[in-house]
């Protein structure tokens, strides 16, 4: 498999492989880019070999494993440079996996093992929570190495980044049906959420407080009851939200939702949401919206909220609730810029973004090689 020559590894600055043998880890790090400060992202801990073990030997389905977890590593990192570029923020791009099943192996040795590694990078990679680790992960990790973030308590934690991916959400719809529908408000239009989580459910307070109505679905019940117990709202089925007659749809469950498949389906004329990696293919679905008048939100932008959060923890400043709400709110201003960009250009909104993001990025770049040579 290429490596130097792959899309995905493409302008990363450094790609670090981690094992240790006395715990079973094994965990790639990738820093994407520091031009903009320390490259921070979460630690993703998942069994890449998992679905291949069904169809293959085990030796093939375990490389295999191993090169989607480059591919997640790389892509995963470089989206991360792109979210805290547009975020403006003072924080570079960079991801971590860690392959096998948390459940078996995410112990707390094992962390401890991994935090030793990012310890290591002396600050170029932070660390945070993603799929398959927990806080407790987490601090496990954090007893190695002080470059963890997202933690709670002590002088820096930023705790839970929820409530603050809801209202970027939140905002980034307002700015979308605003460059969309021309309308100031949220009041009488539909907005069909997908997934009733952290994200999903912090966004239903929101809307329902700006007079939205409501539909909704998740796969736990408890979590639609969770929603329901605070006001009114139609249930659909998880299958068939993306198709329902609304105003906006807002993923807020997992990846993928923009596909070939449901494409068709969807009846919104905004797309709007927290989950992350929502287009099957960027720069495909998003012209397909495009061309059918209907907008799409690039995730990374409007769910960008939980990193804006993060900040302050990477910098070992204490949190400053009304500096990180003011950036949180810019999100809208920063999508209204990209919506613009696209009208302007005819082409789709998230590869406005990306490019938007890759100029930010090279400015950066340029700086620093000139403040170096001076
Ligand atoms: P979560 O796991 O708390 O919530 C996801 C919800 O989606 C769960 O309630 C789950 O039951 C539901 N779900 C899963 N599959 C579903 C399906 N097929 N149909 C309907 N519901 C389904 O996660 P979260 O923290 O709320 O994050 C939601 C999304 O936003 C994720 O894609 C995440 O990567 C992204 N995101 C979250 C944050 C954050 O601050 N938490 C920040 C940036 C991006």
């Amino acid at each position: 498999m290429p490596v130097f020559d792959s899309r995905s590894f493409r302008n990363h600055e450094q790609v670090v492989f981690c094992a240790d043998e006395a715990t079973g880890l094994k965990a790639i790090i990738a820093v994407h880019s520091t031009a903009l400060g320390p490259a921070t992202g979460g630690t993703r801990f998942w069994d890449y070999a998992a679905g291949h073990r069904r169809s293959a030997p085990i030796d093939v389905a375990e490389t295999r494993g191993e090169q989607d977890a480059i591919y997640d590593v790389l892509r995963l990192s470089r989206g991360m440079s792109f979210k805290n570029a547009m975020a403006g923020l003072r924080l570079g791009g960079g991801k971590s996996v860690i392959i096998g099943n948390p459940k078996e192996l995410g112990t707390a040795e094992l962390m401890r093992a991994f935090g030793r590694f990012v310890n290591r990078l002396g600050g170029t990679y932070y660390a945070a929570e993603d799929v398959g680790t927990s806080p407790e992960m987490l601090g496990a990790a954090s007893e190695s190495t002080p470059y963890v973030c997202g933690l709670e308590g002590g002088d820096f934690g930023t705790g839970d980044p929820s409530p603050h991916t809801a209202l970027g959400v939140f905002t980034g719809i307002k700015a979308a049906v605003k460059h969309r529908l021309g309308k100031d408000d949220l009041a009488g239009l539909t907005v069909a959420v997908q997934g009733l989580g952290h994200v999903g459910q912090y966004l239903t307070d929101h809307l329902r407080a700006a007079g939205a109505k409501l539909i909704v679905t998740d796969i736990v019940d408890a979590n639609i009851k969770a929603v329901l117990a605070k006001g009114d709202a139609e249930v659909v089925a998880p299958d068939a939200i993306h198709a329902v007659d609304c105003d906006v749809f807002a993923p807020c469950a997992l990846g993928g939702i923009l596909n070939p498949k449901t494409l068709g389906d969807i009846k919104a004329t905004v797309i709007a949401g927290a989950a992350n990696n929502q287009l099957e293919t960027e720069g495909v679905e998003d012209e397909q919206l495009r061309m059918r008048g209907v907008l799409y939100a690039p995730d990374y932008v409007i769910n960008a909220g939980g990193i804006i959060s993060v900040e302050s923890e990477v910098h070992k400043e204490r949190p400053d609730n009304a500096a990180r709400e003011a950036k949180v709110l810019r999100i809208g201003e920063t999508l209204t810029r990209i919506f613009e960009a696209s009208d302007r250009e005819k082409r789709p909104t998230g590869i406005i973004a990306n490019e938007m993001a890759e100029d930010i990025i090279r400015r950066a770049n340029e700086a620093k090689l000139a403040a170096a040579a001076e």
